[in-house]
């Protein structure tokens, strides 16, 4: 697998901002990687990016899909001292946001740096600076320029409901682990381009008539709700790790079950029979709190078998990192699963 290309793409990726519903970056950097690869993709007008491959047979529609969307937070009001109150875009960790740096865009396109903070923000000061809770309630955002009021706010340009931007902090390790706030789900992102990739270097097609989407609203729970009516989708998203689950950073998280209830049994058993028959590097797991895309498209109506499979992803929705070897076997998976009959 092409995992030079993935080294390649995945800090453009990872450092451009997209909290669901502020894809018009990330979407035209997607549309242009897709026509290096020579593929010619579509906007939806919902603002997912949409792929379609005919494949060697039109028997049947397949489909995969990856989000583009992450967490992110939005000026809820703007505090008498100059601070931000904020509201939660997706379900960020509120604790690990402490200290964090991040940018606060305007509706006219202008963009203000600021911190991450708890409103007991001094140990020199509050009693409770250490002990606070860190909940929704308690954090602001302090911004990096001259203002006391909230009419310096004001005059800034800066308006209740405009975006705030987590700083997504991405480096690759020598040791090749992938570090970034926001590996769910661009990690998966990075894998599906990386098969994109090697299809075109191999001159392969995908077994049937495949459709791909690149979703911008997963994080909120409607990502794929728009999505065709296809036969079998595989969605690719995180993989769980943590207390007795068996995901790890290093293997692909092959999903029976999560807050959703069960994937398809017969399309599931495919993938673990295709992982195991190819010397892939699997688990078989529980989410237990979790939902993904396959749960939107079937909740919309749409009639496929649906699966999940996904990297390994430690310490979800807070501080983030995978290692390259789970976004290879989510890559060798995928490739096989579009690939054979
Ligand atoms: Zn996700």
């Amino acid at each position: 697998m092409k995992m030079e290309y993935i080294k390649e793409i995945a800090p453009k990726l990872f450092l451009c901002d997209s909290p669901t519903g502020f894809s018009k970056n990330i979407n035209e950097m997607l549309l242009n990687l897709l026509k290096d690869l020579g593929y010619q993709a579509k906007l939806t007008n919902k603002g997912n990016v949409k792929l379609f491959i005919e494949g060697k047979d039109h028997s049947k529609k397949i489909a995969t899909s990856a989000h583009v969307d992450t967490l992110g937070l939005m000026v809820r009001s703007i505090n008498g001292d100059g601070t931000l109150s904020v509201t939660n875009v997706g379900g960020p960790s509120i604790p690990t946001l402490d200290g964090e740096y991040c940018k606060i865009i305007t509706r006219d396109n202008k963009i203000y740096t600021g911190t991450i903070l708890c409103r007991s923000a001094s140990v020199h000061v509050y009693e409770d600076a250490k002990s606070k809770p860190r909940d929704l309630d308690s954090m602001l955002v302090r911004i990096d320029e001259k203002v006391h009021s909230k009419e310096d706010v004001v005059k800034l340009g800066i308006e209740n409901g405009d975006y705030i931007f987590i700083d997504p902090k991405t480096m690759i390790t020598p040791s090749g682990f992938l570090k970034s706030r926001f590996i769910d789900d661009k990690g998966s992102v990075c894998a599906i381009l990386g098969v994109l990739k090697e299809l075109k270097d191999k001159g392969e097609l995908p077994a049937y008539d495949t459709y791909v989407y690149f979703v911008n609203q997963e994080e909120v729970g409607h990502g794929a709700a728009t999505t065709d009516n296809v036969d079998e989708f595989v969605t690719v998203d995180m993989g769980c790790v943590g207390k007795d689950l068996a995901g790890n950073e290093y293997e692909v998280s092959i999903c029976a079950k999560d807050s959703g209830g069960p994937y398809s049994y017969e399309l599931t058993t495919k993938l673990v029979n295709l992982a195991k028959e190819n010397d892939i590097q699997y688990v078989v797991d529980i989410f237990p709190f979790y939902g993904s895309d396959i749960g939107a498209a079937w909740r919309s109506g749409v009639d496929c078998a649906g699966a999940l499979i996904g990297p390994g992803v430690h310490a979800s929705h807070g501080m983030e990192r995978t290692h390259l070897d789970a976004i290879e076997n989510t890559m060798k998976l995928l490739y096989l699963y579009l690939t054979s009959k």
